[in-house]
């Protein structure tokens, strides 16, 4: 028998998928849309009572789904929890669709999007966001999508399609929609969680990345019919919620809940104001629904690598369709805004 090369082991084509990179550490992190007031201190008072670990976790997170069911008014069986909201997008595709089906996605959007596509052997197929940045529902529509992901409010671009729009895509849609709700906080609207057991053909994934303030410990859910939880379940298997991620992920939904609203306001009310400093400077952010700011800038490379000799991380993107050279910048304290903006002034 042949045996194969090293280089002959992996999956056919598996070697063209790209590993995610950030940049080099800094002392500031506007590149991640993290929470930049830190940890919500009833969640990190969680983590520091007790490290005992010697056991498993929960199966499947039952406190989490208890409390996200709680909150949004639905039954738990209508949660699934994850590690990360990569997680939940990941099984659902896993779940969803065969190897060979598609997946239809905003571009751009989330870039792992289609890498947990084509991981699950499932083809991405990229749809341009309208003139106005917003998501195409027709043309996502149009492709007949095993899969088709929404982003509401869309990274990286921050922007929000109509309400209806969205509905009319879970409406309209031949197989299941993913509605990412990574930014939902940010957006002043509640999002679909309440009603997503009820819409028939939806998951919608958040994340206590973003405004909750614990991306480092990867907690996600996605709320959907009993039947659409436990079809990606059986692709997520047990235990991949750790038990300290799941004790402090339901202090800070239930505890720390006014503090993240607070923050996530501020959040908002500083992307505002450093929009209208860097407007006075020839940089145009496009409407933000989120704690980022995506401005446009053929410059991006050469404004980030100034940020980042002064300690600061921003997002560079070079060309992003549609848009062109671009910044990501998240929304912080307002005294991390002013380094950025000094930063961005030895720009000439
Ligand atoms: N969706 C979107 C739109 C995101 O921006 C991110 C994080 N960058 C994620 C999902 C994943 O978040 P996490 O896995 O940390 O929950």
């Amino acid at each position: 028998m042949t045996q194969r090369t090293p280089a002959e082991l992996p999956r056919d084509g598996f070697d063209t998928i790209p590993i995610y990179r950030t940049g080099a550490a800094v002392e500031v992190n506007l590149a991640d849309n993290t929470n930049l007031w830190g940890t919500p201190p009833h969640a990190a008072a969680a983590l520091r009572a007790g490290l005992d670990v010697a056991e498993y976790p929960d199966l499947y997170g039952q406190s989490l789904k208890e409390t996200v069911a709680a909150q949004a008014g639905i039954a738990p069986s209508c949660v699934v929890t994850g590690n990360g909201s990569d997680d939940i997008l990941d099984c659902a595709i896993r779940a969803f669709a065969a190897q060979g089906d598609t997946i239809a996605h905003p571009d751009p959007t989330f870039v792992m999007l289609p890498v947990f596509g084509r991981i699950n052997g499932v083809t991405p197929v990229a749809v341009p966001l309208t003139a106005s940045h917003t998501m195409d529902v027709d043309a996502l529509l149009a492709t007949g999508a095993r899969i088709i992901y929404l982003c509401q409010p869309n990274n990286p671009t921050g922007t929000s399609t109509p309400a209806a729009d969205i509905r009319r895509v879970i409406a309209e849609a031949p197989g299941l929609v993913i509605l990412d709700e990574a930014y939902v906080e940010f957006s002043g609207d509640p999002g679909l969680i309440a009603e997503a057991p009820s819409l028939g053909r939806v998951v919608v994934a958040r994340t206590l990345s973003k405004a909750y303030g614990l991306a480092g410990l990867r907690v996600g859910y996605g709320v959907a019919s009993p039947e659409i939880t436990a079809t990606i379940e059986r692709s997520r298997g047990p235990y991949k919620l750790n038990a300290l991620a799941e004790r402090a992920a339901v202090a800070a939904m239930t505890l720390d809940h006014d503090w993240v609203v607070a923050r996530a306001a501020e959040a908002v009310v500083n992307r505002d104001r450093v929009a209208a400093e860097l407007a006075t400077r020839g940089l145009v952010a496009l409407p933000s629904a989120t704690n980022f700011l995506c401005v446009p800038t053929a410059r991006a490379v050469e404004y980030a690598e100034a940020a980042r000799a002064r300690g600061i991380g921003i997002r560079a993107f070079a060309s992003l369709p549609g848009i062109g050279g671009a910044l990501r910048i998240t929304a912080g304290p307002w005294a991390m805004m002013e380094r950025l903006l000094a930063a961005m002034d030895t720009v000439r």
